[in-house]
């Protein structure tokens, strides 16, 4: 079987070569570091926590949880490592990051068939190597050229610009109508709540004073004209927001006949109508502003939030069209794409996609069928993101973390209380037949320092080389 070049020793990269190399695939991973380091890494070992030392909550009752769930099923090694490096921090998983970073690096160390060199990617790997992509929302400039010109025009994209999304049912109805623009399209898809001048002024004047969210050293605010934080917009003058994403145009308020003074817009954010982001709302404030600030808006005093807005750096490739179901570029199926640069969005859930990655590179060496996690698993609903499944076609694609908004939804009606413990108790019922079936096919047959998937959580990091 040939050998796999894994380029990238971050979360994504360094999950999937030791899932890859346990598996009997011998492994090189190439990583830059020390030789180049990005804006943000701040030293030279493998699987460094750019940011906050937490992979938030452990519960299963969370998406996040209930995925760090599935990635212990599957041996996972980067959450091997963070139970190692576990310190207290109530119900979240917060890891002291060096020890975390150190686990990572002597596991790779005695892993057999695996080699870490140092070595920068400048362009993609000539054509036949099986090769996975995991360099990360930092990606080199080089390489991010190399990439875009194998993907094709607008493949990539460098910076996130999301906009906060929340569910429907925590959407007053009675105080929004129904209605695309112009009435193009069904009109099911947009929920507009309109504003008053007098409510206008004083939510641009909220937006004005709100705290912002401090910008990292190599994030210049250098913003795209076309995808402005709202904040941004509100600051240029008063009506600019009304004649940019809050304007009325094509738009009348069915209860009086007229057109609004301003309308916010929520556009479906899955083809069930479970949730909806707030079309051009990309912002930079602080998580409690844009909470209190959105709350204010018809319709939304109650709102629950799924996901709130960014803008910060980020390559991601435009991964629904470019990527088929296994991960790998359509137009160049050798390569294969892993961890955030596919468009998941954290430290948790860039490990899961690194591992999804080294199910389906596994399979290609060993030319098998990919057969992934069911979308109803957190593992399942995330790679449904990616692929583009769980979204309308004409959606524009954005980074997401793994919420249960990305699950497809219960059949039948489920009471609001019951809903999560149903999802949860769905998902587990489906991996675990899923891992049967894998079992069954032989697909997990475990060589020395391979991982469990028998259901028992092993910890790969102590296991004899
Ligand atoms: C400033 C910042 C703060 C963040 N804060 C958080 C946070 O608090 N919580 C959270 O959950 N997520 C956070 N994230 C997101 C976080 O980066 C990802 O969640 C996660 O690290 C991505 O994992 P990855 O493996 O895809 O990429 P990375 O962990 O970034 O790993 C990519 C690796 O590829 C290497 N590399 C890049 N280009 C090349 C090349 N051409 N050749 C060889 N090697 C290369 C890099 O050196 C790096 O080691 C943050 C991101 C940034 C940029």
């Amino acid at each position: 079987m040939e050998a796999v070049t894994v380029i990238g020793a971050g979360l994504a990269g360094c999950e999937a070569v030791l899932q890859l190399a346990r598996r009997g695939v011998a492994v090189e991973l190439w990583e830059m570091r020390p030789a180049r380091r990005s804006p943000a890494h701040r030293t030279d070992e493998p699987c460094e926590l750019v940011c906050s030392n937490s992979l938030r909550s452990d519960s299963p009752e969370n998406a996040v949880g209930l995925l760090k769930e599935e990635l212990r099923r599957l041996g996972s090694p980067v959450l091997a490592a963070a139970d190692a490096a576990r310190v207290p921090a109530g119900d979240a998983l917060a890891v002291d990051r060096s020890r975390f970073s150190a686990e990572i690096r002597a596991a790779i160390e005695r892993q057999p068939g695996l080699r870490l060199v140092c070595r920068e990617a400048e362009m993609l790997p000539e054509a036949g190597a099986l090769t996975l992509v995991a360099t990360g929302p930092l990606t080199t400039d080089e390489l991010a050229g190399s990439i875009a010109a194998a993907a094709g025009r607008g493949s990539l994209h460098f910076y996130d610009a999301i906009a906060p999304v929340v569910t429907a049912e925590s959407v007053d109805m009675s105080a929004v109508f129904r209605q695309s623009r112009w009435s193009k399209g069904d009109g099911a898809d947009y929920l507009n709540l309109p504003l008053d001048r007098e409510r206008y002024l004083a939510f641009v004047h909220a937006l004005r004073a709100a705290e912002r969210a401090p910008l990292h050293a190599f994030e210049e605010p250098r913003w795209f004209e076309g995808c402005l934080p709202i904040e941004v917009m509100a600051d240029r003058g008063d009506d600019v927001l009304a004649f940019g994403p809050l304007k009325p145009v094509g738009l009348i308020d069915p209860r009086t006949g007229r057109r609004p003074y301003a309308v916010v817009q929520l556009r479906r954010e899955d083809r069930a109508g479970t949730a909806y982001n707030l079309v051009g709302f990309q912002t930079r404030l602080t998580w409690p502003e844009q909470r209190r600030i959105f709350r204010t808006l018809p319709g939304l005093a109650g709102a629950e939030f799924l996901r709130l807005g960014q803008v910060h750096r980020n390559t991601f490739l435009d991964a629904p069209r470019l990527l088929a179901p296994d991960l790998s570029l359509r137009r160049l199926p050798w390569l294969f794409f892993g961890g955030q640069i596919t468009g998941v969005e954290g430290y948790v859930e860039s490990c899961a996609c690194g591992l999804l990655a080294a199910l389906a590179v596994e399979a290609r060496a060993r030319g098998r069928a990919f057969r992934p996690p069911p979308e109803t698993t957190a593992l399942g609903a995330l790679l449904r993101h990616v692929t583009g499944e769980a979204h309308p076609e004409d959606y524009p694609y954005q980074p997401s973390n793994v919420t249960f908004g990305l699950f497809p939804p219960l059949p039948g009606r489920v009471p609001k209380g019951a809903r999560r413990a149903a999802l949860v108790a769905r998902a587990r019922a489906d991996f675990a037949a899923w891992q049967q079936g894998r079992l069954a096919r032989g697909v997990s047959a475990a060589g020395p320092g391979s991982v469990g998937e028998a259901g028992s959580i092993p910890s790969p990091l102590s296991m004899p080389p």
